[in-house]
């Protein structure tokens, strides 16, 4: 599936909607170039999910936790990463526990640390504005992205 996103507002029209079908935990890739979108996508989903305090860009932490109720939901940007094994002493054990919700920008540079993906979604610029494209892995990302197809 693909959408086109003409503006920022469209981006996190998609975040919210895509936050809005979750049925339980998921691992998501944000693949992109800088300033395609991933960020912005990110911060509007897990605003939509519940995260009242301002979602930071994990720039430079590399990983941002938040504590959604019940459930933990994890942010991480691995563009400062050169080598996967950089991320060993960030213990990202957690990453993998059942109904943890957690979307990684720039996973290519995460291979082997992260957990298997459910859904990748690939961001890129067209005209002024982007589009995206999805992918589905498993029965939980295949049920997001039925749920969030325009109709
Ligand atoms: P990334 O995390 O991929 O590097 P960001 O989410 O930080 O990118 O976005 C970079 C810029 O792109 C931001 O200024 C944001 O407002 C803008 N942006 C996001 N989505 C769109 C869109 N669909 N059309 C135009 N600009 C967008
Ligand atoms: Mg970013």
């Amino acid at each position: 599936m693909e959408l086109t996103l003409p503006d920022e507002a469209a981006t996190i029209a998609l975040g919210r909607r895509l936050a809005q079908t979750l049925p339980g935990g998921l691992v998501a890739f944000l693949h992109g170039d800088l300033g395609a979108g991933k960020t912005t996508f990110a911060r509007a989903f897990l605003q939509a999910l519940g995260v009242g305090e301002r979602v930071k860009s994990p720039t430079y932490s590399l990983v941002e936790g938040y504590e959604i109720g019940e459930r933990r939901a994890f942010h991480l940007d691995l563009y400062r990463i050169a080598d996967p094994g950089e991320l060993e002493w960030l213990g990202l054990d957690s990453l993998a526990e059942p109904g943890a919700i957690v979307l990684v920008e720039w996973p290519e540079r995460g291979i082997g640390a992260l957990p298997p993906v459910d859904l990748e979604l690939s961001f890129r610029h067209e005209g002024t504005g982007r589009a995206v494209c999805f992918k589905a892995h498993t029965p939980a990302g295949r049920r997001i992205l039925e749920a969030t197809a325009p109709p």
